[in-house]
């Protein structure tokens, strides 16, 4: 039976993030020939209209009201949740990014909808949108249908690839002029950290150090094998607890999740806790001087050896390559 998708598209610095892309691709495979639309909330938007066409949406409400920026999960709700009462779609997508987890669950609750969180697969079986999420920290997978009409749905970076972007595909733009009021809070100000580079959700490479790079200098050599390979630098607990690098890099079960093509886990044990945040990478290749470090067990590649006198030689190769 065809559905009707909406897609919330997330822009930052005005443009559509990645994962809004694979949620386009995911409303493809569960569509049946339906209707796939996209939100985004952006004053801006002519840039992201087209390419939010280019990769398979039919129309785009452009949601605007002067309180959406910045980002505030009450005025958010309340806009998203007027968009979906007009629209009525039978799935919405969301990328499950830090703004997604805030958002998605509010609306679904403000809504009475029922919400999967975390999605790695979606298909359809029997007419039926089947969702695929990891549980238990990543050592099994769930698959989940819903019971209701209408279902939410958060989608992880980097698990549903990106379609082709097609360049003569074109869509509706749809002004929608959300009604908030009643605010509890405002922004005063954003302290924002110094962030450069690509971003860990969604990089294709990540370079990990754990407590083993031993200092924050020890960070140094595991950046410069990042930039060369095009990726992100992320961390274990231990590294950051122990003050190596900032938190906002940690990965695992408390920390972010990553799926990259390509993991490199330096100097990090393996800790049921960080696998928690990157076990579903492509390929992970450990380093560590210790051949008994349980990392080698889920490791594709492991080397054991100092991670010093490794990933300068790593990046030197790549860098020859
Ligand atoms: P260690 O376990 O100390 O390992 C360091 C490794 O470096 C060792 O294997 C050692 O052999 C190796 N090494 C040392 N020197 C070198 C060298 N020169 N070259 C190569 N190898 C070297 N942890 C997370 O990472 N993410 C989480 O989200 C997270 N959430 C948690 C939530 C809870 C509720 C709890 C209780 C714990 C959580 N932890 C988390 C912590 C986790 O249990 C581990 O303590 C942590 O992952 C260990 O970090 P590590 O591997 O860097 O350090």
């Amino acid at each position: 039976m065809s559905k009707k998708i909406l897609v919330f598209a997330e822009t930052r610095e005005g443009n559509v993030r990645k994962v809004s892309y694979e949620c386009l691709s995911a409303a493809h495979r569960i569509a049946e020939g339906g209707e796939i639309v996209a939100a985004v909330f952006d004053s801006n938007p002519s840039q992201q209209v087209t390419s939010l066409a280019q990769y398979g949406a039919s129309q785009v409400y452009v949601v605007s009201n002067n309180q959406l920026d910045p980002y505030t999960a009450e005025a958010y709700t309340q806009a998203f949740t007027q968009l979906l009462s007009a629209v009525q779609p039978d799935v919405i997508l969301i990328g499950h990014t830090a703004l997604g987890k805030d958002l998605a669950p509010r609306v679904a609750a403000r809504l009475g909808l029922g919400l999967v969180s975390d999605v790695t697969d979606i298909s359809v079986d029997d007419g039926e949108v089947v969702f695929t999420r990891p549980i238990y920290a990543g050592k099994a997978f769930q698959k989940k249908k819903s019971v209701e009409n209408t279902i939410l749905a958060t989608i992880r970076p980097n698990n549903i690839p990106m379609q082709e972007a097609d360049v003569h595909r074109m869509a509706n733009q749809v002004d929608f002029a959300a009604d908030i009021r009643d605010l509890k809070t405002t922004i005063k100000e954003i302290v924002r950290k110094a962030a450069n580079g690509v971003d860990l959700a969604e990089a294709k490479v990540v370079v990990s150090g754990g407590r083993g790079v031993k200092s924050a200098e020890g960070f140094d050599p595991l950046r410069e094998l990042a930039e060369v390979l095009g990726g992100a630098v992320g961390a274990s607990r231990g590294a950051c607890d122990a003050e190596y690098c900032d938190y906002s890099l940690q990965i695992g079960q408390t920390g972010k999740v990553v799926t990259p093509d390509l993991y490199i886990a330096c100097g990090i044990s393996g800790a049921i806790q960080h696998v928690a945040g990157m076990s579903n990478a492509k390929v992970i290749v450990a380093i560590n001087k210790d051949p008994e470090a349980p990392i080698f067990k889920i490791a594709d590649y492991g080397i054991v050896g100092d991670l010093f006198e490794v990933i300068p030689l790593l990046t030197e190769e790549f860098k020859n390559m």
